[in-house]
């Protein structure tokens, strides 16, 4: 068999795309790094090292830093970062008590960020479009008129068809169907892609970047505020099955004799251990909102962790739900997310005495249960992970794109 010169020119070509986008993620998700260490990293030679980054350079997306000697021995490397001026994304976060937008640069920098308090109970889905518009041209009006958005990222508290961004269902917001993905883009009119996803599915993308999840590839991160949210990653990878439904944690039926939940079911896991119910059984009403912290609900006295009955609850009800998980999917990392991180040091020993209880030995050794790290920006923070992903994908396309329509990279 000969190969012919075209069909080598190709796959050379096909090579130079795949390494480029590997050094772009690369200083996407770890940061400023020496050129000397990209070589190590990526097992690319010096002088390709140098010609990928010199396009990066070129093209806005990277910046070089003349080397400095730091005591080792060798020749100094020179420091490459990514340049978050290079290119930008707009995150939006639809929440049952919130809504926020931000602009994040390349390399995670969060330029601006604005959250704003929304009355809990049904809107339409025109009414929230028009309220992130006008958050979204906030925080676009705080940046530069030549800013080189790239994409839209949306995180709903909802089940999200992915393909189109419908929402199939959000009993919270009260949408059902909702065609919040294609509103969006006409009402946002950017030439850029407006992408939605759940906002569990976002905070384990963002934990698993940014935060508590960082370096762990099997994660099960679990949100709890009115509803509960779940994200999952195995193997480094999202589980959201055919459609982009899966990971409903909070809809996992646990209790055949519980209450009815608003997905129409009865006795999910979010009926137990959900704000609502943490609430109603400390005696507070159900809808008492985003609580900065829930220390009024431990027993009176020392600050000793002392879990209230209602506190002892939902630790015993999502170590429960928890040991299931941790049978099926044996993941490295719980990360509890939302009300769950906040209340963490007052349910962390019943959760783990209820993992040890009821999950097998051998998987239940190997998971750590921790605290989120982004706090409650982490769907957001997904959000704009979510946006950047076609660059990160194929920076090649986009830098094409760009020499040739300028005007798109700054529309
Ligand atoms: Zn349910």
């Amino acid at each position: 068999m000969t190969i012919g010169r075209d069909e080598i020119g190709q796959r050379s070509e096909t090579v130079h795309r795949a390494n480029l986008a590997a050094l772009v993620r690369e200083l996407h998700e770890r940061g400023p790094v020496s050129r000397s260490e990209l070589v190590a990293r990526t097992g690319l030679t010096r002088s390709a090292i140098r010609g990928l980054v010199g396009e990066l350079v070129h093209a806005g997306l990277a910046v070089e830093e003349p080397a400095v000697r730091l005591g080792t021995p060798g020749r100094p490397s020179p420091v490459v970062r990514p340049n978050p001026d290079g290119a930008t994304v707009l995150a939006l976060e639809i929440e049952v008590d919130s809504l926020a937008a931000a602009i994040v640069g390349l390399g995670g920098e969060v330029f601006e960020r604005v959250r704003v308090d929304r009355p809990r109970g049904h809107s339409s889905v025109d009414d929230i479009v028009g309220d992130l518009v006008e958050l979204a041209d906030e925080v676009r009006e705080r940046r530069p008129p030549d800013d080189p958005l790239i994409g839209v990222g949306v995180a709903v508290a909802g089940v999200v068809r992915r393909s189109d961004g419908l929402v199939s269902m959000a009993p919270n917001l009260g949408w059902t169907d909702a065609p919040l993905g294609e509103r969006l883009a006409r009402a946002l009119a950017v030439p850029v892609p407006v992408d939605v996803a759940n906002e569990a599915d976002l905070g384990v993308l963002a934990e698993h970047r940014r935060g508590a999840a960082r370096g762990a590839d099997d994660v099960l991160y679990i949100s709890g505020e009115v509803g509960v949210g779940g994200g999952l990653l195995v193997d480094g990878r999202p589980l959201s099955g055919v459609a982009g439904y899966g990971g409903e944690i909070g809809h996992l039926p646990v209790n055949p004799a519980g209450s009815p939940c608003r997905c129409g079911s009865v006795g999910c896991l979010e009926t137990e251990v959900g704000e609502g119910a943490l609430l109603i059984r400390a005696g507070h009403p159900a809808t008492g909102g985003r609580r900065a912290d829930y220390a009024d609900l431990r027993q009176p006295g020392s600050g000793a962790p002392a879990p209230s009955a209602a506190l002892d609850h939902v630790g015993r009800w999502l170590g429960l739900g928890l040991a299931g998980l941790v049978n099926v999917l044996n993941p490295r990392l719980v990360v509890l997310g939302g009300l769950f991180g906040r209340i963490h040091p007052w349910i962390e020993g019943t959760i783990q005495a209820e993992l040890t209880r009821r999950a097998l030995p051998a998987p239940r050794a190997l998971v750590r249960v921790v605290p989120a790290s982004l706090g409650m920006d982490a769907p957001l923070l997904g959000a704009a992970e979510l946006a950047f992903e076609p660059l990160l994908a194929d920076p090649t396309a986009w830098m094409a794109l760009r020499t040739l329509m300028p005007e798109l990279a700054s529309a």
